[in-house]
């Protein structure tokens, strides 16, 4: 019975391997002959377990991650991509009708519009590009898990 308190007593440290040499002997041989003992340190070790997982840091990347992994992000941010290009694109349609073949706007002015919307694009167009792949490494991480 004595021997029951102090192996309750040390079976926490035990666990956490605080103990000295000695203490964790006398724990290590009691648990397994005594029942009740041995029962209260697998409770506590799987307590300790289920603690351990819960708290276990979520660094702020895999936070971000999971937000953007979340399916409605994805969709919203499919659809927004979706609407960004077309709108801009029947945008620069009616600017082709419009601006680019008004009379009296200076050509200067045609070209300049035209090279910040040519650039737009093709920021646009790496975006999109640096995106698709991500999207490929994501699903090839996924397989590797
Ligand atoms: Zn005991």
């Amino acid at each position: 019975m004595k021997l029951c308190e102090k192996t309750q007593e040390l079976v926490s440290g035990y666990i956490d391997q605080e103990l000295t040499q000695q203490e964790r002997q006398l724990v290590r041989v009691h648990i397994e002959s005594c029942d009740d003992c041995r029962s209260i340190y697998q409770d506590l070790l799987a307590i300790k377990q289920s603690l351990g997982n819960i708290t276990y840091p979520e660094c702020e990347e895999a936070k971000v991650d999971k937000i953007l992994n979340e399916p409605t992000s994805k969709l919203m941010s499919v659809v927004g991509w979706i609407m960004l290009i077309v709108g801009y694109v029947g945008f620069l349609v009616w600017q082709l009708f419009t601006f680019y073949t008004q009379e009296g706007v200076p050509m200067w002015l045609k070209v300049g519009v035209f090279l910040i919307e040519a650039g737009f694009l093709l920021l646009l167009g790496s975006v999109l590009r640096q995106r698709l792949i991500a999207n490929k490494t994501d699903r090839y991480n996924k397989v590797k898990l």
